[in-house]
């Protein structure tokens, strides 16, 4: 440990003021911070709770049950990353369907999907488009591709999300944010200044065991200074104006609409759909989908856990029913779901 981690640590351990909240939003923050054991370095009066952040955990039973009928009942082949497939959404899940006879295929970007399409003409193809800003980008270059091959048997089922809705839902679960490098490497930093002005406090925070100590002692030096604060402490990665071409390309191609969130519920304007130009990529428009309810699992408390409201130790499924390998929610199946981490790295707080 170098002598900026020791110092940081050692302020961190033996903080004694009044308890304070901060939300990591950010899947590869809640493993990172799991894998480096920070939370045992810290004072009991530093709570650290997981948001939503991970793009699986947060993909609606709805969802899934839509894809599960593209391909059951409408014979297209479902191109997906390969996490989504064990999610569980109207008590069934991708991998049971293909089970059943489903057509599901595993990608590891979306641009393969395309290749798949193009070299499948036979075959009505949609890829599973889920994720955050991070994500989007490539996401929409796959379309824009597909247009350019003129690829009429390629669609994509939509599950895009943005996160200030859910930071400003967020923030009365947490006193600070930890937001999520990533992201911010892309959107730029004014919309969490705009949070900042309306009271809301945060750091932009990179991944590494410093960036993520010193992000931590931020918040914590500001929270008991009872000062609203916003800092970027990523500033290799995250400029005030993000990342212009991946914005111009998210502005051009999609639109905002409400989007529901697993064990949140709908948050305003925080989905993404293809605007009208390529509507004709967009499988809702596509094909006749039913509405789907998203029946969920009652006992799963993933809502909870993506809230701040309970750790995965307070769900009574955790570790007795709800393992990796037998997932009873969407938040034990990725590895950077909260449930997931903990698991792994077996916190008990
Ligand atoms: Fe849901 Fe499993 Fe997490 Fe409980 S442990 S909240 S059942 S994913």
């Amino acid at each position: 440990m170098n002598d900026l981690l020791r110092a940081a640590s050692e302020k961190l351990k033996n903080y004694n003021g009044k308890k304070v909240r901060i939300m990591e939003v950010c899947g590869t923050h809640t493993h990172e911070i799991m894998r480096l054991g920070i939370r045992k370095l810290l004072s009991e009066n530093i709570e650290l709770i997981s948001g939503p952040g991970c793009p699986v955990c947060v993909t609606d039973e709805a969802f899934i049950e839509k894809a599960i009928f593209l391909a059951l009942e409408k014979n297209c082949t479902i191109l997906s990353f390969g996490d989504l497939l064990r999610v569980p959404g109207g008590g069934n899940s991708l991998l049971l369907a293909r089970a059943h006879g489903a057509k599901v295929e595993t990608v590891y970007s979306a641009m393969d999907s395309v290749k798949y399409a193009k070299a499948h003409t036979d075959e009505d193809c949609v890829f599973l488009s889920i994720g955050f800003e991070t994500t989007v980008p490539g996401n929409l270059l796959a379309v824009k591709k597909a247009k350019d091959l003129s690829l009429s048997n390629f669609s994509v089922l939509s599950a895009m999300k943005t996160m200030p809705g859910a930071y400003r839902l967020m923030a009365r679960s947490t006193d600070a944010f930890l937001y999520p490098g990533h992201v911010c490497a892309i959107t730029g930093t004014k919309e969490l200044q705009e949070l900042y002005k309306d009271g809301v406090s945060g750091v932009i925070s990179g991944f590494s065991p410093e960036e993520l100590l010193s992000s931590i002692l931020f918040c914590v030096d500001g929270l008991s200074k009872g000062k609203t604060f916003f800092k970027n402490l990523y500033p290799r990665v995250v400029t005030e104006e993000g990342n212009i071409e991946a914005k111009r390309l998210i502005s051009e191609m999609t639109v905002p609409v409400d989007s529901k969130w697993r064990g949140i519920g709908v948050i305003k304007g925080s989905g993404l759909v293809l605007s009208d130009e390529y509507a004709s990529f967009d499988a809702e428009k596509k094909f006749e989908i039913p509405t789907f309810d998203g029946k969920r699992e009652t006992a799963c408390r993933c809502g909870d856990v993506l809230t701040g409201k309970i750790t995965p130790n307070g769900c009574p499924l955790f570790r007795k029913v709800c393992t990796p390998e037998n997932p009873v929610g969407a938040c034990m199946v990725s590895s950077e779901g909260a449930c997931s981490a903990y698991y792994d790295y077996g916190e008990k707080r």
